[in-house]
């Protein structure tokens, strides 16, 4: 084997290889990234046409780069938005512990909770919205439907929980109550954090920017254990009664300090995937912008 026929071999190999057909063409629509040109049946090992770049280098770019510009926007716009929620979940975090001094940080922890809710929901809501003319993997697409249904689906059952609390309260029946409540904590707490951040994952493994993606892979896995943790803590009651919770108040107090703690470690590392995400999810977009600006 020659020198050139060894260099065109690890050429091709660092290609995508449903990219190619058996000549090793390009076998898809793939834009040329310097000037837009559809480079389909051009081989692989050829120059663009138009403007004589590499095909190779087209063909090499990150899958989502090659994304639309709508789509990427809607991406940025929703890690922007996560972003701010996370923000006022501090917020409300940090009230809530004020509260026991002071009367009007109430009013802020539940102000800055329910923009957390809203922001979230928009956020999720932008990330997760379906890719035009894409048909993606099954694994993916699971994934994203259940980022983008569970946060709502919370929302939805919470209202009934209370709801149903305000009818069934003064009979004292805990039935009704304790299970539309236990799936509104294991919706909110183990579902929609570990799907929506298991999703940004898959969406950042089509970039090269594979460390971010596991970092993304682990916090999903850190915040599914803290969930269940918390949904087993929250279901105590039920069981147990309240009476009986007093005898075990220092373990339980030990239980919610290492779960606040948990929780402040994962939200910084989720604020840094969130904010990682966004320089990523930017830079594909004005890849997709240019190259929309060029084939015009
Ligand atoms: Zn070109």
């Amino acid at each position: 084997m020659t020198v050139t026929q060894t260099g065109e071999a690890t050429l091709i190999k660092s290609i995508d290889p449903t990219l190619l057909d058996s000549d090793r063409r390009v076998a898809a629509d793939v834009d040329c990234f310097q000037c837009g040109y559809n480079l389909r049946t051009l081989p692989a090992t050829g120059v663009c046409p138009e403007c004589a770049g590499a095909v190779a280098d087209s063909l090499r770019r990150p899958e989502l780069y090659r994304a639309s510009a709508v789509w990427l926007s809607g991406l940025l716009h929703g890690v922007r938005c996560l972003l701010f929620a996370l923000l006022q979940l501090a917020i409300t975090a940090a009230a809530a512990v004020v509260v026991r001094f002071a009367m009007p940080a109430v009013g802020l922890a539940g102000l800055a909770g329910l923009g957390a809710v809203m922001f979230t929901l928009v956020g999720v809501a932008c990330l997760t919205a379906p890719e035009r003319h894409r048909h993606g993997q099954l694994e993916r697409e699971h994934w994203r439907q259940a980022a983008r249904w569970s946060p709502p689906a919370t929302c939805g059952l919470a209202l009934v929980t209370v709801c149903i609390v305000g009818i069934f309260l003064p009979a004292r029946v805990s039935l009704p109550v304790s299970v539309p409540f236990a799936a509104t904590v294991f919706l909110g707490l183990v579902v929609s954090p570990f799907a929506v951040l298991r999703y940004l994952a898959i969406l950042l493994r089509r970039t090269r920017e594979a460390a971010l993606a596991r970092l993304a892979g682990h916090a999903a896995v850190a915040l599914l254990t803290l969930g269940i943790m918390n949904f087993l803590h929250a279901l105590l009651p039920l069981f147990t009664g309240i009476q009986a919770l007093h005898q075990f108040r220092d373990l339980r107090l030990i239980v919610v300090g290492l779960t606040g703690l948990g929780y402040l470690v994962c939200g910084l590392l989720s604020t840094y995937v969130l904010l990682r995400s966004r320089h990523v999810f930017s830079q594909a977009l004005a890849a997709s912008e240019s190259r929309r600006v060029r084939s015009d």
